[in-house]
């Protein structure tokens, strides 16, 4: 859909960013003029969904839309059961009461924040093993969301199978830097998970960019095509779960997918009780048949390539006209922009990438979101701030919204603030911090 998007003058942002406490979250859409604070449930509906949508059947039980839906996934990723969720984090939270036991493990690659919080809550422990150079802005790999499998074998040594709730690989990997797993690498997972009699599991929120991925970096795939690729790397798995305001293209919703009858008859009850009945989990029958035709049309290939396409060119633009800093390679969904580099007289402890993202909206109204200190927030034991390997402020580009317009203007602004770094040598520090989950609601000062 079309919307209308307004740039307002520099004393308006500069008392927007006031109201806010230097807190972007807290900022109105209509104050903001390009929106990259996230690729969730932002992307445009596209005609075909907009009329499936029409068509919605709200029945409590055995909807006509989600029949629709259920064949759709059954038809994409050739697994049986499915359940529809509000979002991907209830998937995570049916199927983590379910799976785990207390001191359990689930290792897996850098594990999104709220599957990391609900495997904890189910009082499971994460552990993270993804590869060497997934940890390093710097660092070239085609496949830097890939799992150690040397140290996944060891992890089964160790402590034993009984130990170990399920292995979780997330592809992309979003916490990673959108970073995509390797087919090879997911065989291989596969296969010590088999002999260890461990169920493995995807996060799947950006399956299709993933699949993309194999095909143009992975020797061997490029002739086939993604929708072979998806049913390759789903014949690998036991389950998944899903944000389907990702990949799946629509404003809500998520899913919770089981191959096995046993397990998904032991889903059935939390579902109820979370979600709502199992025809429907969380979801209108509207937004399951937009959901299933997202799940298809992710699949065309020049959208991909599109989308993709986007990505890397913003990130070409900023390193090769601004020599911006970034994380390269870049992944599939964002640019990431390494703050501590962007300013290197701020002191590490004084939020740079908030900053930079405070910077990016005060110069040219563009909304995007830190992933680094502020976000990493304190240890629960010691209650101690977390210094993150990295500091970084987030591009996430929408999917279907914005062209190559939109990002030579982001381009420009970001220019612009990295000429005035100079005059940047002070940081930010909190004048609210909020407890928890501190950086939806925080709010800064500028160190002077
Ligand atoms: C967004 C996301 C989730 C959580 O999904 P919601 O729909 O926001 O609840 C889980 N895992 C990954 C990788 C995600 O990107």
């Amino acid at each position: 859909m079309i919307e209308p998007i307004r740039l307002l003058s520099r004393a308006e942002r500069e008392a927007c960013l006031e109201r806010a406490g230097l807190n972007l979250f807290r900022l109105d859409a209509e104050e903001v003029y390009i929106d990259l604070l996230t690729d969730s449930g932002t992307g445009a509906i596209s005609s075909g969904q907009q009329s499936a949508m029409m068509a919605g059947d709200e029945s409590y039980a055995g909807a006509r839309s989600f029949r629709r839906l259920e064949h759709t996934v059954r038809e994409v990723f050739g697994l049986e059961h499915v359940l529809p969720m509000h979002q991907g984090r209830a998937a995570e939270r049916v199927l983590n009461f379910v799976l785990v036991k207390p001191h359990q493990l689930v290792p897996g690659n850098a594990h999104f924040d709220t599957t990391k919080a609900h495997i904890e809550y189910a009082r499971g422990r994460c552990l993270d093993l993804t590869i060497a150079e997934g940890h390093s802005p710097t660092a070239r790999h085609p496949f830097k969301g890939n799992l150690d499998v040397p140290r996944l074998r060891t992890v089964f040594e160790e402590y034993g199978s009984a130990a170990v709730a399920y292995v979780l690989v997330t592809v992309t990997c979003n916490s990673g830097g959108g970073q995509p797993v390797s087919l090879a690498n997911l065989r291989e997972v596969a296969a010590v998970c088999r002999e260890a009699g461990v169920p493995l599991f995807y996060d799947a929120a950006r399956f299709a960019e993933n699949a993309w991925f194999i095909k143009t970096r992975e020797p061997g795939q490029a002739d086939r095509s993604v929708a072979e690729i998806v049913q390759d790397m789903f014949s690998l798995v036991d389950g998944f779960t899903m944000s389907s305001k990702k990949d799946a293209i629509s404003p809500m919703g998520g899913l919770l997918v089981v191959r096995d009858s046993g397990l998904f008859e032991r889903l059935k009850m939390p579902t109820i009780l979370f979600e709502g009945y199992v025809t429907y989990g969380g979801m209108s029958g509207l937004m399951m048949e937009s959901l299933a035709v997202g799940l298809r049309e992710v699949l065309d290939e020049a959208y991909l390539a599109h989308r993709i396409g986007q990505v890397a060119e913003l990130a070409d633009v900023l390193v090769r006209r601004g020599k911006v800093p970034i994380v390269e390679p870049v992944g599939g969904h964002a640019v990431f922009l390494d703050g501590r580099r962007f300013f290197p007289a701020v002191p590490e402890d004084q939020f740079p990438a908030q900053l930079l993202c405070v910077e990016l909206y005060r110069e040219g109204g563009v909304r995007t979101v830190e992933v680094g200190a502020n976000l990493a927030g304190r240890d629960p034991d010691t209650g101690e701030n977390l210094r993150p390997a990295m500091d970084l402020c987030r591009l996430a580009i929408p999917r279907r919204v914005y062209n190559r317009e939109h990002f030579e203007y982001v381009a420009e602004v970001v220019a612009e603030v990295r000429e005035r770094r100079a005059s940047l040598d002070r940081g930010l520090r909190f004048s609210y911090e909020a407890p928890g989950i501190r950086h939806f609601d925080s709010r800064f000062e500028v160190i002077i």
